[in-house]
């Protein structure tokens, strides 16, 4: 009896045309031309969407490279300001050093010419319109204008003072060359026992005209160049025994009298303070002594004028 009813039941289940409340599953008819476009559709909208997500990630790649580079640039702009700002700072540095040299300049001139004026000194120096903006502390805003501007004005500054200089430097040489070459220190070191001038004269009978000092020293005693010069007579020269003179230039010359040795030659030059010759007693000399005469323009003047 079971196996009847189930093979009923089996029957009930494939007939066609039985109720609803006897077959539960539903079949759905589709022709195999409609199921191509169904795949062919599904097929294009998953070939969309693949599509455009490889667009947009694509886009996003670009965005997110462009936003890197972005950021890369921001920081070395920040970076390149940064340096500009030091650079602007270091630039009016530079300016200040260049016053302060410029100040200088005037200053040696005046110590060099003894006089308080300052027109010989090339100043020339420009100043370039720098900007400054307070913010805290103290802010150098240049543009590359303003850069361009200041570095000329210094390289301007620069020159105007090389030139300066080389003419400072110049005026000192000569300055220099005028002070060695005047008679200002004593040719030895002794008792002055004849003054320039009228005296009596020590070889008895009336006064004579002394033309220079006779300073008493020891035989054999160094006698320096009183200026720097070239040597113009060294030989014996009647009165004056043993004589050297020396040319200084500027028609100053000075003679070295009754000398026991002389060490130098015609013609070689002197450095003042240079041993020329050693004291001695010769000529017309009544003891030891060195006969020391400056001429100007070949006559006698006081020595005295020129010692220091
Ligand atoms: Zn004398």
């Amino acid at each position: 009896m079971a196996k009847y009813n189930d093979r009923i039941s089996k029957k009930e289940k494939t007939l066609p045309n039985a109720p609803n409340g006897g077959n539960r599953e539903n079949y759905i008819r589709i022709s195999k031309t409609t199921l191509k476009y169904i795949i062919g559709v599904c097929c294009l909208f998953i070939l969309l969407i693949v599509g455009t997500v490889i667009h947009y990630r694509q886009i996003f790649n670009t965005v997110s490279v462009e936003k890197t580079e972005l950021e890369t640039l921001r920081k070395n702009n920040d970076a390149q300001a940064l340096q500009i700002e030091k650079l602007g700072k270091a630039t009016v540095k530079l300016q200040a050093d260049m016053e302060r040299l410029n100040s200088l300049d005037v200053e040696l001139r005046r110590i060099v010419n003894n006089e308080d004026t300052t027109t010989t000194s090339r100043a020339g120096l420009m100043r370039p319109s720098v900007k400054y903006i307070a913010q805290g502390e103290q802010k150098i805003q240049l543009d590359i204008n303003d850069m361009n501007n200041v570095i000329y004005n210094l390289q301007m500054a620069v020159k105007a003072r090389e030139e300066s200089l080389v003419e400072l430097k110049q005026e000192l040489l000569m300055k220099q060359a005028r002070l060695a070459s005047k008679p200002s220190i004593w040719p030895t070191a002794g008792e002055v026992t004849s003054r320039f001038g009228w005296r009596n004269s020590p070889t008895g009978g009336g006064s004579d005209f002394h033309p220079g000092i006779d300073i008493a020293i020891d035989i054999g005693t160094p006698i320096v160049a009183t200026a720097d010069g070239v040597v113009v007579q060294s030989e014996w020269a009647g009165g004056y025994g043993n004589m050297v003179q020396i040319d200084h230039g500027n028609g100053i010359a000075t003679l070295y009298g009754h000398t026991s040795q002389v060490l130098v030659h015609n013609g070689q030059i002197i450095k003042k303070g240079q041993v020329i010759a050693y004291s001695g007693n010769t000529g017309y000399s009544t003891g030891p002594h060195v006969h020391y005469e400056v001429r100007v323009n070949d006559t006698a003047v006081n020595p005295t004028s020129f010692l220091n």
